[in-house]
């Protein structure tokens, strides 16, 4: 149970096509993950080409990392096993010798599988001199030594996935095992259209909804500020609704909701 999630790839429900911009980013996976763990024998020949054993995602929170990660596990027809750093840390205190076998021989059982490592800096963090507590240090090192005794056939049906915002607390020795390190950005005004697009594909809007127009007024969101603005917005004539039926008002019959507006989204900043 230090495992958050294990999914198996038909199950996870969400592709890369669910995920709006970021298309740099899916061109790399494409290129470091979903190839090698599809095509194996593409990556068999010489030394050039071998297939990393783990990427790092990094960037400002509600970027889409770990649904970029989810994804992935759905493209590459892998299982997905997620974990979160700090849970892990604090509450397997003491056993992280036989906790970071338990995962690794799990993860052999399952491949292809993408490992994926939420807050990778709280379990793989720089080493904190006399204040770290002695049973992180460990678990790090287990950590870090099960991944190194990955066998080469495993290798290339493992993927360890770390996600962060904060790269600069990660350890140099983690940062070497994580050759690949992907930035995922806050979208630009361009990209929070793709995105706003994908959350209203299914919603009452009105015919002549400006989209371009929350795209601009909506500088320095996330993808997670978009969505979270997208359901305070829809919240609005649900609102008006119980409100009108407080003040007594009956319908014959169900009514329709009234399509939303550009102003419900602005007046839900
Ligand atoms: P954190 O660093 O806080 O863990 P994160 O980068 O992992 O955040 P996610 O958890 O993947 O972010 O994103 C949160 C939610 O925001 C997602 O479930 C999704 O609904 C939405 N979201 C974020 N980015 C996108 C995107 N590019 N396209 C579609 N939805 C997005």
């Amino acid at each position: 149970n230090f495992i958050s999630a294990v999914v198996p790839p038909g199950e996870i429900g969400i592709k890369f096509e669910d995920i709006g911009a970021l298309e740099d980013v899916k061109t790399a996976l494409h290129e470091l993950a979903i190839l090698p763990m599809k095509r194996p024998e593409l990556f068999s020949h010489g030394n050039l080409l071998r297939p990393c054993k783990g990427i790092l995602l990094f960037g400002p929170p509600g970027t889409g990392k770990t649904l970029l990660a989810k994804a992935l596990a759905t493209e590459a027809g892998a299982n997905f096993i997620s974990i979160t750093g700090s849970t892990l840390t604090s509450k397997w205190f003491g056993d992280a010798e036989k906790l970071t076998k338990a995962l690794f021989s799990f993860a052999s059982k399952l491949a292809p599988v993408i490992v994926f490592v939420d807050e990778v800096d709280s379990l793989l963090g720089a080493r904190g001199g006399g204040f770290e507590h002695e049973a992180t240090r460990r678990m790090r090192n287990e950590f870090m030594a099960a991944w190194d005794g990955l066998r080469s056939k495993d290798s290339q049906r493992i993927l360890i996935l770390g996600a962060t915002n904060r790269p600069f607390d990660l350890d140099d020795a983690v940062i070497r095992r994580l050759p690949r390190r992907i930035y995922v950005d806050l979208p630009d005004a361009d990209n929070r259209l793709k995105i706003l697009k994908i959350f209203l594909a299914k919603e009452n809007i009105e015919p002549d909804f400006d989209t371009r127009g929350l795209a601009n007024a909506t500088e320095g969101y996330s993808g997670s500020d978009l969505k979270n603005l997208c359901i305070a917005a829809a919240y609005r004539p649900v609102q008006e609704l119980l409100d009108e039926e407080k003040k007594g008002k009956k319908y014959d019959k169900t009514p329709a909701l009234r399509p939303l507006s550009l102003d419900d989204f602005i007046q839900s900043k």
